[in-house]
């Protein structure tokens, strides 16, 4: 298994994670359990940060909240200096919560509810990136009628595919999200919000998709947007303040996964960008980002203590933990893939190929298909590393499983940062109908 950050192998032979042992976590907090390293999540909102100092572009760096959002990482991400983007009403009340300063908060979403809307326009977030002409047109009016004017950006999808799965494509023409720019859509929703008296249109933005480890799709897409923009600018005037080039950046799940450094996928952007502008004669916006998975995905790492194993003798080994699709639906949703280790015997030998199987009433409740593992026991602790993005975020009460806690863990100490769920909290929702109680 691949060590990311403060990950090692202490005296003990055991997984140790920011200074401490993960067998010991296990035992206090409890599995499944989500752990997560705080110093290596602050290394990359840094490397990020830090990659665009000397480019000489203004920037901001949002996190991609919907990747792990809750309390504990609005705020170290705030502590960081970066900016969060939201998508949902729920996602913006975590931030609130955190006490996240509202003029770095972006909501997106390509079915935001006046609900939402609202919320958010009472926080007053920094801005809106508007994803389809029915919330132009709402926000527009729900703007004028508190007499605001609303910054925001336009979502378009600029026809590029991103080369990753197809499930989390999200730049190419027949995509749910955004504007598009080859019928034209974009250029009327940016005559519309530039002509608007209540909309105060920033600019543009782009997201191409998921998990990418080339910088060819991010270039491709900008030079694409700063097209529409020159395209914008002789036909209405229309000089955008802000180029948003989207998330995306690949991380290591396994050894097939080549991911780049942030500051080349940065470099290759910013080159562009400059190039673009320039030649079109076009004032330097500021450019902004927002990777989520490359920010918390390396950083967690799920531990489980294994339980049940079915041997078919020539067919497979079945090694079964007390998780699964409950706590990590990226393989059952994307047939993703990941790699193990058992933390209590990180110095023995791999001898055995097992499958790790959930505890969930699925078949296709798998977590790793054939993964080799020393001889494992009833017991042993379990570890999955690179889980801490869309792990924890998916997650679910499928089989009425409670979800695990998660903590933080640096320079030797833990500190819980969500609880783990109850049965009684799993419970806690339901009311027995009047008529049933009227029959007992
Ligand atoms: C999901 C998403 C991101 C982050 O994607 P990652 O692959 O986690 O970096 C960024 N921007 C938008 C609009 C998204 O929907």
């Amino acid at each position: 298994m691949y060590l990311h950050g403060t990950s090692r192998i202490n005296e003990q032979g055991n997984l140790e994670i920011g200074g401490c042992d993960t067998t010991e976590l296990a035992a206090t907090y409890g599995t499944p359990l989500y752990v997560y390293d705080e110093a290596l999540i602050r290394s990359k909102c840094r490397a990020y940060v830090e990659a665009f100092r000397d480019t000489g572009f203004a920037f901001q760096v949002a996190y991609a909240s919907k990747a792990f959002c809750t309390m504990a990482m609005c705020k170290l991400v705030e502590e960081e200096g970066l900016s969060l983007d939201v998508v949902s009403g729920g996602e913006l009340l975590t931030a609130l919560q955190a006490g996240f300063p509202t003029e770095r908060i972006h909501f997106h979403g390509n079915n935001k509810s006046r609900e939402e809307i609202v919320m958010a326009l009472d926080a007053k977030i920094g801005c809106f990136v508007v994803d389809n002409f029915i919330e132009l047109f709402e926000l527009d009016e729900i703007a004028r009628e508190r007499g605001e004017q609303v910054s925001v950006l336009l979502r378009v999808t600029p026809g590029v595919e991103a080369h990753t799965h197809e499930y989390i494509s999200t730049g190419q023409v027949d995509s749910k999200f955004g504007f598009d720019v080859q019928t034209g859509q974009a250029l009327e929703a940016i005559r519309y919000a530039h002509e608007s008296q209540n909309l105060h249109l920033l600019g543009v933005h782009s997201h191409i998709g998921s998990q990418i480890f080339e910088v060819e799709g991010f270039v491709i897409a900008a030079k694409r947007l700063i097209d529409l923009l020159d395209e914008a600018k002789h036909a209405f005037g229309f000089v955008s303040t802000v180029l948003n080039v989207g998330g995306g950046f690949g991380i290591r799940y396994t050894d097939s996964d080549t991911p780049l450094e942030a500051a080349e996928y940065i470099k290759a952007i910013t080159t562009a960008v400059r190039e673009e502008m320039s030649k079109r004669n076009i004032p330097l916006p500021e450019l902004w980002i927002e990777p989520g998975r490359s920010i918390v995905g390396d950083a967690g790492t799920t531990l489980y203590r294994i339980g049940s194993q079915k041997n078919i003798p020539g067919v497979r080994k079945y090694v079964a933990v007390d998780g699964g699709m409950t706590d990590n639906l990226r393989p059952a949703l994307y047939q993703a893939v990941y790699e193990a280790a058992i933390a209590n015997k990180m110095n023995e030998t791999e001898n055995e190929v097992v499958s790790i199987a959930g505890k969930c009433c699925e078949s296709g409740d798998m977590l790793i298909w054939d993964v080799k593992l020393p001889q494992a026991s009833a017991g042993d602790i379990l570890a999955v590393p690179s889980t801490g993005a869309y792990g924890y975020a998916m997650s679910n009460n499928y089989n009425r499983i409670p979800r695990p806690a998660v903590v933080f863990v640096k320079d030797g100490e833990a500190e819980l940062v969500v609880k783990r769920e109850t049965y009684a909290d799993v419970v806690s929702h339901d009311l027995l109908p009047k008529r049933a109680q009227l029959q007992r």
